[in-house]
């Protein structure tokens, strides 16, 4: 993948060391989802992220870990370890290679009486290893939790660097670094980094890339970065300006020659909007109900639409219909079908799509088939085959996917497949 170099002038970028601090996370008992999401979020800020580490619960390790993070970054971010037990030394340890002492913030001890009361706690109830959280490194600067006992810290040490402590739990990570870190990590240097991102289906990355090589050659300000998502590509368009105002007019230009290029394959191009929500929501404006029939997918549509608040309004119902009995029974799929061309086939998927259409009375039904692998395969048909058929309003059209992967990854793909068919579906009719 291209690195999304951020140049201002001939400033280096800002560079940021990811250190996760827990044994679980050593051990492989927890996925380290905040490393994959702070350092998505700053490179999407034109960050540079060159190293990341995982340290478990050992303060003299993570000693090691963080003076060499220190030395050789400009900002080192943390996470975990800052809870009220006895291995949480993220904090102590942090102090000392920053060469700080430490003292009780008394905000600090108020914010943790009072999260203790909304959870009908009184102050003699709180066990007393719960009052080290409120101890934060002298002279920092203290992140309040609203979601959680422990507060975040950013140590400013004397030779100019930063480390940023955060708690391990995501929900209060997330939220923790977007209100508060974000924009300190953005206000070291003068102005704003302003950014959009172009979401785009079925369209593999380095197709991407090639579209748009031009513009990632000529970039200094704003950059263009992709990544690659399952099934999706992200491109990232952020522009260092003195305000928002500025940053819009610098990045919306590219944004809009990124809509030329890639027109309908763009599905939204929200920060948090995803695949699912964009289709739900272009069904609800066009009025239009959906349902699904799942074989390979067993359910794992559904359950993605399902994901989506609101989705009630265009959705009733979803039926799991991995037997041919159970292709016969609900969606009149007719044995004749299944014995000539078999049950993973273009003409047992549209009648699927077809047959779901009519039992339900939905204005546009989805339905898929396939080898999900590992076994199972014929000569003809091998692991991973897939048929989607959409139908709208009586008119059909099936996809036929040989998708890589094991079987989880195949049955993921395919939601993402069917997910795109139904959007470009309602597009090509209605849009
Ligand atoms: P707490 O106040 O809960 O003690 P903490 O800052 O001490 O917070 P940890 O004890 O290190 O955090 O982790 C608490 C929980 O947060 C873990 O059990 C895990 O569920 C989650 N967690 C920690 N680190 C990560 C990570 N890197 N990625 C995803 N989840 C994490």
């Amino acid at each position: 993948m291209l690195a999304p170099l951020y140049q201002i002038g001939e400033k280096e970028t800002m560079v940021v060391e990811l250190i996760s601090v827990g044994t679980e996370i050593l051990l492989g008992n927890i996925v380290n989802t905040n490393a994959a999401y702070l350092a998505e979020r700053l490179a999407g800020f034109g960050m540079s992220v060159y190293f990341q580490e995982t340290v478990g619960d050992n303060p003299e390790r993570l000693y090691t870990v963080l003076k060499q993070a220190k030395d050789r970054s400009d900002v080192v971010i943390l996470s975990g370890g800052l809870g009220p037990t006895q291995d949480d030394l993220t904090k102590e340890t942090a102090a000392k290679v920053c060469g700080k002492g430490m003292h009780e913030d008394q905000k600090a001890k108020q914010c943790l009486i009072e999260y203790f009361k909304k959870t009908k706690k009184t102050a003699s109830e709180i066990s007393e290893n719960n009052w080290k959280q409120a101890i934060v490194p002298d002279g920092s600067i203290v992140l309040y939790n609203d979601n959680g006992t422990a507060p975040g810290i950013i140590i400013e040490a004397d030779d100019g660097k930063k480390v940023v402590l955060l708690p391990g739990p995501p929900h209060e990570l997330i939220p923790m670094f977007e209100k508060q870190v974000a924009p300190y990590l953005c206000g070291i240097e003068q102005g704003v980094l302003y950014s959009k991102v172009v979401k785009i289906d079925s369209i593999g990355e380095s197709a991407v890339e090639m579209a748009i090589l031009d513009l990632i050659n000529e970039q200094s300000n704003p950059t263009v970065a992709p990544y690659a998502k399952p099934g999706e590509v992200h491109l990232r368009i952020t522009a260092k300006a003195k305000d928002e105002e500025e940053g819009e007019k610098l990045v919306m230009p590219i944004v809009e020659e990124l809509k030329r290029r890639f027109g309908r394959h763009i599905f939204t191009i929200e920060e948090h909007v995803t695949m699912e929500e964009a289709l739900v929501d272009m069904m609800i404006r066009h009025h239009l109900t959906f349902a699904t029939a799942e074989s390979c997918t067993g359910g794992l549509l559904a359950g993605r639409l399902v994901n989506v608040a609101g989705v009630s309004e265009c959705f009733n119902e979803g039926l799991i219909t991995y037997a041919n009995e159970a292709k016969m029974k609900y969606l009149g799929v007719t044995e004749e079908t299944l014995k000539e061309f078999g049950a993973v086939s273009a003409e047992c998927a549209k009648e699927m799509s077809e047959g779901l259409a009519k039992k339900t009375g939905a204005d546009i039904t989805i339905a898929t088939t396939g080898l999900a692998g590992p076994g199972g395969g014929t000569k003809d048909k091998k692991p991973g085959l897939v048929y989607i058929s959409c139908t709208l309003h009586g008119k059909t059209t099936v996809q036929r996917h040989q998708l890589n992967g094991n079987r989880d990854k195949v049955r993921h793909t395919a939601v993402v497949r069917a997910l795109t068919l139904m959007r470009h579906t309602i597009i090509h009719e209605y849009e």
